[in-house]
């Protein structure tokens, strides 16, 4: 099998094996790593429709992180994918009046980042096997409210890990910030920042930055690693469900053999659909990738005129996980379409942290044409939640409700009939009162829980076990800090 090994997109590492990248994260010029040449699926479409999601991860993992052995990786996919998910197809593909909803929403967290982050503490502490690391890893993460808490679940009581995450005080749901705050485990921190989600990634990223403190962290025996989705061992699991939904299409006939799909994905830091770019890089039948936005449309606006610009008002929406002006994954798909030129991809990125904008070349533009940018508004968004349910009644979140819209949108203006797969990015459990309220606006004048009841009078959808036990835990962590704070949070923890 063919070695893959990754790069800076800044230029400055090259050659770096997958577990090292995972280890760091970031690469020490501040680049993203990517794989230097991206692997090919070495098994046909039709033998991969009949593997399960578990030896679906194995064939896809196995091209990207070539240094792990098979036994490593199938150790990692085993213990990540097993019942913490509420379903054994762990990603059920569910047809919705007209198109294939990739329910990404049945792990602990009942949000998508847990089909990455369930995984990625095993690959982590693997990584540090093989590199006989000997520092415990300090995962130090920013969240918009999702990852913050699947990254707690996934890391919590890790051996040799410790994990500390940063929100924006008061832009997460009450039902995301319950999660985290009542998070179990003596290796774990929850702090929320007095700034919005922005402030709490750069601030991460100053830290990480912090050449000095890393070196006084690693004289107590700690090196920092990241979870956020930069991390390419968060990236990669993405990759996997994309492969499980088409095989699972062609398995159920829903496919002719090599027919291709339409992809639709609600995004804020271009992770996930970044992953899809990847699977359609790697042999997947995959013709548009559909971006949705919120209204912090950057992305839209970047895809339809190649001028990024984060000078703008930044809106709090009811797709918070979505409520991103600097979307740091698309960095790698910069490089790619600046044709592998770091220099370029360095400057850019330069200009976009003292300017806060950028714009590319006309070629680099053409590159992008199987990228398709639209939004849905907050108005939109709800009566996106309200038609389909009172179609079909099904009940979306906000976020998976962002990309239906788009998608209806898309079909409107396209007329394209290709067959479409919505990342459904979370349960509607997790973002309750937004979805209730879209419903009918009288539930407004329930409280959280009794919203979490009439939801599941409505749907019939079973109450998640994620929702249950946080009815009555514990708040555990009461810490909130000022920006310019967040470092000495971070070197108190570390004492
Ligand atoms: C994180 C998140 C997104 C955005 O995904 P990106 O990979 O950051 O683009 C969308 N929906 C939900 C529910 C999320 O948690």
């Amino acid at each position: 099998m063919k070695n893959i090994v990754y790069r800076s997109t800044r230029g400055a590492e090259r050659e770096v094996p997958a577990s090292v990248a995972i280890l760091k994260g970031l690469a020490d010029d501040g680049g993203l790593f990517v794989p230097q040449q991206l692997p090919v699926l070495d098994k046909s479409l039709e033998q991969l429709a009949i593997m399960n999601y578990q030896e679906t991860a194995y064939e896809v993992m196995k091209l990207f992180f070539s240094d792990f052995t098979e036994e490593e990786l199938k150790y990692c996919i085993s213990h990540a994918y097993d019942s913490k998910f509420d379903t054994e197809a762990i990603a059920p593909l569910v047809k919705v009046d007209g198109a294939w909803h990739l329910e990404l929403f049945h792990g602990a967290t009942i949000a998508f980042k847990d089909m990455a982050l369930s995984i990625l503490p095993y690959l982590m502490t693997t990584a540090a096997k093989k590199n006989h690391v000997e520092n415990e890893i300090v995962i130090l993460t920013a969240t918009s409210g999702d990852t913050g808490k699947a990254a707690l679940a996934g890391f919590a009581d890790v051996e040799h890990t410790r994990i500390i995450v940063f929100y924006p005080k008061d832009g997460v749901s009450p039902i995301q910030k319950k999660q985290m705050v009542t998070q179990k485990g003596a290796n774990t921190l929850v702090v929320g920042v007095d700034g919005n989600f922005d402030d709490c990634q750069t601030g991460v990223k100053k830290i990480f930055g912090d050449k000095e403190l890393g070196k006084s962290i690693a004289e107590k025996g700690f090196q920092f690693s990241s979870a956020n989705s930069i991390n390419i061992g968060r990236l990669v699991p993405q990759v996997v469900y994309y492969v499980y939904a088409y095989g699972q299409m062609l398995k159920n006939g829903e496919l002719a053999p090599g027919e291709r799909i339409n992809v639709v994905v609600p995004t804020g830091n271009f992770g996930n659909i970044l992953a899809a770019f990847y699977a359609k890089g790697i042999g997947l039948p995959i013709g548009r990738l559909i971006c949705a936005s919120n209204e912090n449309k950057v992305l839209y606006d970047f895809l339809n005129t190649g001028a990024y610009d984060r000078n703008r008002e930044f809106i709090l929406t009811s797709s918070p996980s979505m409520d991103i002006l600097i979307s740091s994954n698309l960095e790698r798909l910069i490089f790619q379409i600046a044709g592998e030129d770091a220099d370029q991809t360095r400057e850019l990125m330069e200009a976009l942290s003292t300017d806060g904008r950028y714009e590319i070349t006309a070629s680099m533009k053409e590159k992008l044409s199987c990228f398709y940018g639209d939004f849905a508004s907050e108005q939109e968004t709800k009566t996106s939640i309200h038609g389909l349910y009172e179609k079909t009644g099904y009940v979306m979140d906000t976020h998976t409700a962002v990309a239906r819209q788009v998608y209806e949108k898309y079909k409107e203006q396209t007329k394209d009939q290709t067959k479409t797969v919505i990342a459904s990015t979370a349960s509607p459990y997790k973002f309750t009162r937004s979805v209730m309220t879209a419903i009918d606006p009288a539930f407004d004048k329930k409280d959280d829980f009794a919203l979490v009841d009439e939801l599941n009078k409505l749907s019939k959808v079973r109450i998640p076990e994620a929702i249950e036990e946080i009815r009555t835990a514990p708040e555990l962590h009461k810490k909130t800090c000022a920006v310019d704070q967040m470092e000495q949070v971070v070197k108190d923890f570390l004492r």
